[in-house]
């Protein structure tokens, strides 16, 4: 039962957050991808108090709620998302010394990638693989974001999230059940229920000198732009299934310059999916059928999809 009126709940958060809040605001400019419809509702908040006040308020209300990192790891529906869409730009960082490591605490619309390099500038390690993911902290927390053979699991500590409905906890490692781009709050969105959101997230670093820690960062950062392709993507769309890459099956399937619209499937990276320039989320989710439809028929192999659609997605 909606315990407020959707105007109600607008007069709720305008009265919290001013002008942070805009109705009906387009939503492709706030995805790495550059498609999708409008939020709407729109806020953007800069602290985890404010993160927090706006998602009890939405739940509350019984107003849906989404919350948007980078949008570097979704594709929204050209219809757009109807309730409140909140942009996470809460970035406080801060470090402290435990034991012969050092923890990060940092809230989670920090830019992961932005950290990393911060972390090298203090000659602190651990966070390298990530130069040059784009997104947020919160965005990696939920998927498990890795590269060149590491991933958030392998260095995190603690995270402070909100449940719906429940309050606030601290989740250690365990809790998240990590595995392959995959955590307990990823699944979330199969499981039908109001969605969990991470406030902040402690990670372990380890001192180390910062030329070893540049030229590391360096050497990952020209392997990525060696293998990926430049332009608008969601980077890549499909996880690898055991044993296989997903690129490699796409591409053996055929479908490398395959395109629907102005939706194209790579010729650098079968796996990416560039935007090449008016591309509607109708024309990825073609390529999307055809690729893993193309996948199963070849390979018998039916792949899971690492992008998540978000949004009103019209499924007939
Ligand atoms: C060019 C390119 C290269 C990429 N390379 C890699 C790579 O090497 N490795 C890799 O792992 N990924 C890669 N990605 C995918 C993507 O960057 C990561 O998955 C990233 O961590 C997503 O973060 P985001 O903030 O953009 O999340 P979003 O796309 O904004 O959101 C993803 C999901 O996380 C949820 N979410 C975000 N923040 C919170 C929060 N605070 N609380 C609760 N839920 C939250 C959202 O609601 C949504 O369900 C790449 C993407 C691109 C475009």
């Amino acid at each position: 039962m909606k315990l407020m009126t959707t105007v109600q709940t607008v007069e709720r958060l305008r009265q919290l957050f001013g002008d942070q809040l805009h109705v009906n605001e387009p939503l492709a400019r706030h995805t790495t991808a550059r498609v999708g419809g409008a939020a709407e509702l729109f806020l953007t908040v800069t602290t985890s108090e404010e993160l927090l006040t706006a998602v009890e308020v939405a739940y509350n209300a019984g107003l849906s709620y989404f919350v948007l990192g980078g949008g570097s790891n979704i594709l929204i529906a050209d219809s757009g998302i109807s309730g409140l869409v909140i942009l996470n730009r809460a970035r406080r960082v801060s470090f402290r010394h435990s034991g012969a490591g050092v923890v990060c605490t940092v809230e989670t619309g920090a830019n992961l990638s932005a950290l990393a390099r911060q972390c090298i500038s203090k000659g602190l390690g651990g966070l390298e693989w990530a130069i040059g993911i784009p997104g947020t902290v919160g965005g990696a927390v939920v998927g498990n974001a890795g590269a060149h053979g590491a991933d958030i699991d392998g260095m995190f500590l603690a995270a402070t999230i909100w449940e719906p409905g429940r309050g606030v906890f601290v989740y250690n490692r365990e809790d998240m059940k990590y595995g392959y781009r995959d955590s307990v709050l990823k699944r979330d969105q199969f499981v039908g229920q109001a969605r969990r959101v991470v406030l902040s997230a402690e990670l372990q670093l380890m001192p180390e000198a910062v030329d070893v820690l540049s030229a590391r960062a360096e050497g990952f950062n020209a392997h990525r732009k060696e293998r990926q392709p430049g332009g608008a993507s969601t980077g890549s769309m499909f996880k690898n299934p055991e044993n296989y890459y997903a690129g490699y099956l796409i591409d053996t399937a055929g479908l490398k310059g395959f395109r629907v619209g102005d939706a194209v499937i790579s010729e650098k990276h079968a796996n990416f999916f560039i935007n090449a320039g008016e591309a509607t989320a109708e024309d990825v989710r073609s390529l999307i059928a055809e690729a893993w439809n193309s996948v199963r028929e070849q390979f018998g192999i039916e792949m899971d999809l690492e992008v998540e659609l978000v949004g009103d997605w019209d499924f007939e």
